[in-house]
């Protein structure tokens, strides 16, 4: 079976980048270099073996503790390269059903994903998205829909993706494919950009407390420029349901648990990517249900 083998290699290499995000996720917000030192013990300073830095095995055989100075290590660490290894296989596994695999998907979602993980994983830790990650991904992503057209163009009807503007140039997505790839992402990075923006604004308004700070309007502008500007408005309503979701479940539990916002704009990102015609046929099936209840 080779496909399962190729789903356990990404899983295998997922979870090793994610033991790379580890350390993005302990030095970026602290300023540190990410290629120097080497991996060390925070508490004791001493270096990490190379058999002491096997991905989730090493957490599990040193019984959660530093070999030397016997400190607890954060379950952080296991946790962030089994869900990198986990993304990396169901992505492989989504875009590589069928027969003609797109392997340009397969690696921008994989890197829009690796992304995103960082940037949740600081956010939950530290309540801030590094600058290190949103700024050089929205000014990569209108680069990588002048090159490859299609990531952009194959996800719906053409005419409202490309929105009013190419039809003042009279550019078509079959006329001018890169043209309009192109202005699909940078309305995307606009519409991530407006609407996180507008929504942190009416928060702030009626709760008087701050719901969405700045780091979410550029990490949402990054991601606009990936799904282009109608999944931006999907991404930020699934978002906001899984928020929904979790808030419910941590206010029964009268816990104040109160979560940023990056991660669950990072799920909707990931579910738009992947599951956007699902996400349309629910939505129709419950709005045709809603309907026939009148
Ligand atoms: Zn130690």
């Amino acid at each position: 079976m080779p496909e399962a083998v190729l789903i356990v290699f990404s899983f295998l290499i997922g979870a090793v980048v994610g033991s790379f995000l580890n350390v993005c996720v302990h030095r970026l917000p602290r300023g540190m270099l990410l290629h120097r030192p080497p991996s060390h013990c925070p508490f004791c300073n001493e270096a990490v073996r190379w058999y002491d830095n096997v991905p989730v095995a090493s957490y599990l055989a040193l019984g959660r503790r530093c070999r030397c100075c016997g400190i607890r290590i954060s379950p952080r660490y296991a946790v962030l390269e089994l869900v990198t290894g986990a993304m990396f296989a169901y992505i492989t596994w989504r875009l590589t059903r069928g027969m003609d695999v797109d392997y340009v998907r397969l690696g921008v979602y994989v890197a829009v994903a690796t992304a995103l993980a960082a940037a949740s994983f600081v956010d939950i830790e530290c309540r801030i998205i590094p600058d290190e990650i949103s700024p050089p991904g929205t000014l990569l992503a209108p680069v990588v829909a002048l090159v490859w057209p299609h990531l952009l163009l194959s996800q719906g009807r053409d005419h409202l993706i490309v929105g009013p503007l190419a039809g003042l140039l009279g550019a078509t997505p079959a006329s001018h494919p890169h043209l309009c790839s192109l202005m699909t992402s940078v309305a995307g990075i606009a519409a991530g950009f407006v609407v996180v923006w507008a929504l942190g604004v009416m928060g702030r308004l009626i709760f008087r407390k701050e719901a969405m700070g700045f780091g979410d309007v550029k990490l949402m502008a990054f991601v606009g420029g990936f799904v282009g500007w109608r999944l931006v408005l999907m991404t930020i309503m699934v978002g906001a349901c899984f928020g929904a979701v979790v808030g419910l479940v941590s206010m029964a539990r009268s816990r104040d648990t109160r979560m940023p916002f990056g991660p669950y704009l990072s799920l909707g990102a990931l579910v738009a990517m992947l599951h956007a015609g699902d996400v349309v046929r629910l939505f129709e099936r419950y709005a045709a249900a809603v309907a026939g209840a009148h």
